[in-house]
């Protein structure tokens, strides 16, 4: 393999926050592509993609403003679409953030995927070496992280996570691919637990929610202070906790617990009592239209 990957058709599995712009993203860049989740519970089998895809127009501005580019980009289901993928030359999956459902994901896929096919996975920080792990032989040499940051239209930066087992020409294609036609800066990072980007972002917004309390500020104080006041254009921490998804956020936040028992910051690892109380109610954030600034 040359240090360039040819991506005419690419497979985004996970129609949510990210999947639905990161393949918004791809089409824009003349690749088709086709957008992958679960079956709809009211048996429309594509209906969640369906309502993703709408809801990329309602963005602003609309990333597939262009009509003849939107056609390029189409609707699966994982019951009756998996042979699409044998058509695709990249594979983003950006599911929820779980380990058991992405390995279960893979197991499900990879007998579909192309033999010359690279697949990339868009989690946040979860083991890039344990997701790999139930992948048949061939395709781990082909699997990489590929996290790409939220908005993934705006954010110029993505960070490209090998596995022990990529090949390093499939880690230089990447490379090559996101920065000549997805116009991002790259960062290679380290399989650690939510590599760099994460690490220090999460840690950092979870400071300021502890404070929050210890403080009694309210949220919109603390993102006057976390915000433009610091350098950062326009999030802050609680607009950035609507806009990830206060579930992915949870998630992400887990994964630093379990994984960093010996850290000297663990104590600090953990996410506010009221965080799991909004979780659990299905107020997260954004995509639900409930959160710290959008209201039911
Ligand atoms: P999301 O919750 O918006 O969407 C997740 C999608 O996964 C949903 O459409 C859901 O139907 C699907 N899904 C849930 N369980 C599944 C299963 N068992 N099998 C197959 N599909 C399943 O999540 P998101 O914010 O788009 O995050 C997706 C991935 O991208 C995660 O790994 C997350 O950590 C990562 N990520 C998120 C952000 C962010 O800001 N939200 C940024 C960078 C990376």
């Amino acid at each position: 393999m040359s240090n360039k990957i040819l991506v005419r058709r690419a497979a985004v599995l996970g129609a949510g926050v990210m999947g639905a712009q990161i393949a918004a993203h791809l089409t824009n860049a003349g690749v088709d592509t086709v957008l992958f989740d679960l079956p709809a519970k009211d048996g429309n089998p594509n209906g969640i993609v369906d309502k993703a895809i709408a809801g990329l127009a309602k963005l602003s501005p609309a990333p597939l403003a262009d009509k003849a580019l939107a056609g390029r980009l189409t609707a699966a289901n994982y019951e009756t679409g998996l042979e699409q993928l044998a058509g695709c030359d990249l594979i983003v999956e950006a599911i929820a953030e779980r380990m058991d459902w992405k390995q279960d994901l893979y197991r499900k896929i990879a007998p579909h995927v192309a033999s010359h096919a690279v697949l990339a996975s868009n989690t946040s920080g979860l083991g890039i070496n344990k997701l790999a792990e139930v992948l048949p032989e061939e395709l781990r040499h082909r699997f990489c992280g590929v996290h790409f940051f939220n908005p993934p239209r705006y954010m110029h930066l993505a960070e490209l996570i090998p596995a022990r087992s990529t090949d390093a020409a499939v880690l230089e294609g990447l490379e090559t691919f996101l920065t000549t036609t997805l116009g991002k800066g790259v960062v290679i990072a380290k399989d650690t637990p939510n590599f760099i980007g994460n690490r220090i972002g999460v840690f950092s917004m979870l400071a300021a929610m502890h404070h929050t309390g210890q403080f009694k500020l309210g949220f919109d104080t603390v993102d006057a202070l976390t915000g433009p006041a610091i350098g950062r254009p326009k999030s802050a921490t609680y607009r950035t906790a609507d806009v990830v998804g206060l579930d992915t956020m949870a998630h992400v936040i887990k994964t630093m617990a379990d994984t960093l028992p010996d850290d000297p910051w663990h104590q600090y690892f953990k996410a506010p009592k009221w965080l799991a109380g909004l979780v659990e109610k299905g107020a997260l954030g954004a995509k639900t239209g409930a959160g710290f600034y959008t209201k039911r």
